[in-house]
């Protein structure tokens, strides 16, 4: 190995993820433990750095090939102050000054990313994007992204770029209330509890005995969903087909304020992702959705596409992020 590595640190409400990250953006040494017996912040930090550096002497790499750390946050991040303004879970970090604990603990050139931003970030390096442009949306119970503009993570002056969950796309007296307090946004729409609905509604106007108990279950699933459709359930299709129609509104939108050249679709609900007929199908009729409602160069240009990092995407982003800045401060 004669890469230089940026330690990459994905602090979320359960787990912290590890890893060290090459030039190329590939993670290495992956690690992963428990968030609450750690707890704050300094606890953290220290734990990463001292595992960076044992993990170096373990493979009897040299120190200071270590040359930078990135930490991903969830949450409201104002990445001027280094400061989580607002978060779930983690109740220690917040109002707290991140980026200058980071700096004294590390000694080392430091950068703080939003979770969903160091994603976008990092599914952008993977795809040597350069100066273009990238939006991440993240599919599950809540609906959330990242931006990446012009080649850099764009997190906007209050920290909430990119939350393309909240976009509205009801605007209607009736439109469904949000978990946010708004109305109309997307991700009442399509949100994995607002598309379970949506089944609900849909099989209640079918005879109970045509319908596959599974899917009358209490504990069912979008994933479950996803099974009955590739096995041709017409209503599972159709509750599909409907939130592609749904997301794909949303990210006309974002096209025609951000025109990026590179859309990912990521997180838990991608109706089976690229490996199933039934992914694609949802793909398809997403980037339909965005055709339908966009000027033909934008979402003719579109490349829409499912996310190609899974769980090392946070940490990849992080480390990421601390190369750029590393780049920039030795110029
Ligand atoms: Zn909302």
């Amino acid at each position: 190995m004669n890469s230089d590595f940026f330690l990459g640190i994905d602090v979320g409400g359960t787990d912290i993820k590890l890893g060290l990250v090459d030039d190329r953006g590939n993670v290495h040494f992956k690690h992963q433990t428990p968030t609450r017996p750690l707890g704050c912040p300094d606890a953290v930090f220290e734990y990463a750095i001292r595992y960076a550096n044992e993990t170096l002497l373990n493979h009897e790499l040299p120190a200071d090939m270590l040359r930078g750390v990135g930490v991903a946050v969830p949450g409201v991040l104002d990445t001027r102050a280094g400061v989580l303004r607002e978060v779930v879970n983690l109740p220690g970090w917040l109002g707290v000054s991140l980026i200058k604990h980071l700096a004294a603990i590390t000694k080392l050139p430091t950068q703080l990313i939003n979770d969903a931003n160091a994603a976008a970030y990092a599914e952008h390096v993977i795809r040597s994007l350069g100066d273009g442009s990238l939006a991440l949306l993240t599919l599950g119970t809540g609906i959330g992204g990242g931006l990446v503009l012009s080649g850099r993570p764009h997190g906007g002056d209050h920290g909430c770029a990119g939350e393309l969950g909240h976009i509205t796309i009801d605007f209607s007296d009736t439109a469904i209330p949000c978990t946010c307090g708004s109305r109309g946004h997307l991700e009442s729409y399509a949100g994995a509890p607002a598309v379970l609905s949506n089944l609900q509604r849909r099989l209640r106007a079918l005879p109970v005995e045509s319908i596959s108990p599974e899917l009358l279950s209490p504990d069912v699933t979008t994933r479950d969903i996803a099974t009955h459709a590739e096995k041709g359930c017409q209503v599972c299709v159709d509750v599909m087909m409907e939130t592609a129609c749904h997301v794909g509104k949303a990210i006309g939108m974002l096209g025609q304020v951000c025109n990026p050249e590179v859309v990912i679709l990521g997180g838990a609900m991608t109706f089976g992702g690229e490996a199933t007929a039934t992914g694609r199908m949802f793909l398809d009729a997403v980037r339909e959705s965005v055709k339908r409602t966009t000027l033909v160069q934008v979402g003719g240009n579109m490349d829409i596409q499912f996310a190609s990092l899974g769980n090392d995407a946070g940490v990849c982003g992080a480390g990421m992020i601390a190369r750029h800045r590393s780049s920039r401060s030795a110029r």
